[in-house]
């Protein structure tokens, strides 16, 4: 297959400065939790994308000195000469894709505690640290200025060792720079404060400083936001945006534009759509000719060419799409468009730096596992025999599963009990905000059609009997979960409703079955779910309270950036919360509730309670197959996969699918399934090693 003509616009080399991209797709700067502390993993990762066709493949903020240190979250730093020697891996990786390799040069300010190198924090004035550790920054002197622009310049000079083609000048996202341009913020008596001039003046400074260090061999970019602050979502608020870039307009290479609003740029599906920030850039092309890069989540390549063609954006700016397919460039370039694996928005990948660990998507099972797993995302290992292969449940772990063994070449049958496919996720995602997800199902459907080696049959709830007659070598057990309507204590899972007295779960309000209000809602499981089926009883005319053990609604949603506007939201549709709260009782009128630290009880009235609490897998099938004749005696092999096993979040299930499908008929050596990036300290002094012998 070729590519549209219609896409060709997307296949142009632009120019930055002195190198030029390939394409105009772009993957911007984005975390990993891999950073300094796993460099071969994260240079295997960035190396697919390359080899995907991305045109330019950046690392994620990347810390110039010690004082800008963000852990628990996991950067990258070019401190030293091992630090180059580290992006090397990448920028070679990088390089053999045919791409450009950049760097984000980071400097942290009141954002960073420094609490791993315990240097004091420095910004643009004294105030306290951004998100919420309990030390103060202190404003910099000039000495301090001066400091910070040679460091800034000597980690100029190291990536361009490290042999980056592109180094930013990052001036957002409330760090150190914007806090300079920010007039709240900068409330300075010297030449970096008060006017306009005084304010851009480090930023200039350092365009100057990075190019005149850089110049000659990489492009200069900057991040800059669009606007000033954050408003009403698709409503720029300008304030002196314009004239900060007519000032700088033709300084840097390249400019890298988002918006003051995180939850908005990185916003989720549940929030916000493809193109979000296309009312934040329409000023931006009337001020540079300098090219210009900027994101909106695009899949599209149709989207794509518009925004080309409107002039709005050079190049196709994407971390997003770029995770949740490494080859979307070359898939458009192949005229392959149905086997794009479209992001979901569900900003999965983000908790890998919110969590400090490898970054994952729900889509890409194998995002992250390029080095540890040798997982790569279009390439899969050949069928190890001719056996066959029944996977049990058609949703998101027994889809991965079918395709990607499908794939490997093996004949599957896929049997599902319901009429559709997706288990969850198509239940799922017909709950308020939750459409994306479908697009689990949707990509797997779509490459499912293209196999024959695979046999898909509905309306067929199997039995143990039905397996055994079935006569396959291979059985995984993909029958997911349900939620239950009994809730963990902290020890066990306990009753919390009179006998007879009706308790609703999250499968209820999916299967349509709603309540009637005033509603209660128990959310222990601290996810979505608990947000979105209050927002779907609140939409149906129900008085809802949502009561929360944790001490703030859907705690685990900061995680994913949906916390941010999860707590607004629902407070917006007068949906109310309690949190710290526990449900101890519902006898079909009161609802009892326990303060979580003082045990103080209250009773609110209501005629439903619903709880998000915990699942249980669905049906006994493993166990009747595992009861009825043995595990030895199993004339083929059983596997659970999936919620199944272990409930959890969708990426979990996606991934065991995957992972069952790796490994059929491969030698896994279960003491140690994966390679182990660590500091590496080499063998022992020789004395050493004799004498423990
Ligand atoms: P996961 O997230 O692990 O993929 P889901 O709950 O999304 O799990 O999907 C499980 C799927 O399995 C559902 O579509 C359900 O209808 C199906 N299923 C459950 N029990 C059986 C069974 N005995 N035979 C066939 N399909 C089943
Ligand atoms: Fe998209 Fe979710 Fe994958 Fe992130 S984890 S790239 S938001 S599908």
């Amino acid at each position: 297959m070729t590519r549209d003509p219609r896409y060709d616009i997307l296949f142009e080399p632009v120019k930055i400065g002195p190198v030029t991209t390939r394409n105009r797709f772009y993957q911007v700067p984005h975390c990993t939790g891999m950073g300094w502390v796993r460099p071969k993993t994260l240079a295997a990762m960035r190396g697919v994308k390359a080899e995907g066709g991305w045109g330019v493949v950046n690392t994620e903020y990347c810390s110039i000195h010690p004082a800008s240190d963000d852990q628990l979250h996991i950067s990258a730093t070019i401190w030293d000469d091992t630090d180059i020697r580290s992006h090397r891996l990448m920028t070679d990786k990088v390089h053999d894709g045919g791409a450009l390799a950049g760097c984000e040069l980071w400097y942290g300010g009141s954002r960073s505690a420094n609490l791993a190198t315990r240097l004091p924090s420095m910004d643009v004035a004294d105030m306290p640290n951004q998100v919420g550790h309990p030390y103060q920054s202190r404003a910099m002197d000039k000495t301090d200025i001066r400091n910070f622009r040679r460091w800034h310049r000597n980690a100029a000079l190291r990536a361009r060792e490290a042999e980056f083609d592109i180094v930013y000048v990052y001036a957002t996202h409330d760090y150190l720079l914007s806090n300079f341009l920010n007039p709240r913020t900068n409330t300075r008596g010297d030449e970096y404060g008060g006017s306009l001039e005084n304010r851009t003046r480090l930023i200039r400074e350092l365009i100057a400083e990075t190019k005149e260090a850089v110049g000659d061999r990489c492009g200069v970019a900057v991040r800059f936001a669009a606007d000033e602050k954050i408003g009403e979502d698709g409503k720029p608020i300008l304030g002196e945006r314009r004239d900060m870039l007519e000032m700088m307009a033709e300084m840097p290479d390249l400019w890298d534009i988002n918006i003051a609003d995180y939850s908005l740029e990185m916003g989720a599906s549940r929030f916000t759509s493809e193109g979000a920030l296309e009312p934040y850039m329409q000023f931006v092309r009337s001020i540079t000719t300098k090219p210009i890069v900027t994101v909106g989540r695009y899949t599209s390549p149709d989207s794509m060419v518009r925004m080309i063609k409107s002039g709005a954006t050079d190049l196709i700016g994407a971390a997003r799409p770029s995770i949740a397919d490494p080859y979307l460039p070359k898939k458009i370039e192949e005229g392959r468009l149905e086997d794009i694996r479209e992001c979901i928005g569900c900003n999965v990948c983000y908790s890998g730096d919110s969590l400090s660990v490898p970054i994952r998507c729900t889509q890409n099972p194998t995002m992250g596992e390029e080095w540890r797993r040798g997982w790569h995302p279009e390439k899969i290992e050949e069928k190890g025999s001719d056996s066959t292969v029944l996977i049990v449940g058609a949703g998101p772990a027994g889809l991965e599963a079918a395709r990607a063994l499908g794939r490997r070449g093996y004949s599957v049958v896929l049997a599902e009990a319901g009429t559709v496919l997706g288990g969850r996720v198509t239940r799922e995602a017909a709950l308020p905000g939750m459409s994306e997800y479908i697009r689990v199902r949707d990509y797997r459907e779509q490459q499912l059609h293209q196999m024959p080696n695979v046999e898909i049959y509905f309306d067929s709830a199997l039995t143990a009997q039905d397996v055994h007659d079935f006569g396959a070598d291979h059985v995984a057990i993909a029958t997911g979960a349900r939620w239950r309507a009994d809730v963990f204590d902290g020890s066990r899972f306990q009753a919390v409703a009179d006998e007879g007295v009706r308790i609703y779960t999250p499968d209820d309000i999916m299967d349509g079955d709603l309540p009637t209000g005033p509603v209660v809602i128990m959310d222990s499981d601290g996810y979505y779910m608990g947000g979105v089926v209050a927002e779907k009883l609140r939409a149906a005319g129900c008085e809802v309270t949502i009561v929360t053990p944790f001490d703030r609604v859907s705690p685990w949603s900061l995680n994913t950036g949906e916390g941010w506007r999860v707590p607004g939201h629902l407070l917006g549709l007068g949906i109310k919360l309690a949190t710290a709260q526990s449900v101890t009782w519902f006898d079909g009128t009161d609802v009892t509730i326990s303060c979580v630290h003082t045990e103080a009880e209250m009773t609110l009235k209501a005629a439903s309670l619903v709880v998000v609490g915990q699942r249980v897998p669905t049906g006994t099938l493993y166990r009747d197959l595992m009861e009825g004749a043995g595990e030895d005696a199993l004339p083929f092999t059983l596997s659970r996969i999936g919620d199944s096993e272990a409930p959890g979040i969708v990426a979990a299930a996606v991934y065991a699918g995957h992972r069952y499908a790796r490994e059929l008929d491969m030698v896994v050596d279960i003491d140690m399934p994966m390679r182990h990036e660590k500091v590496d300290v080499g063998q022992p002094p020789v004395q050493l090693r004799e004498a423990a012998e």
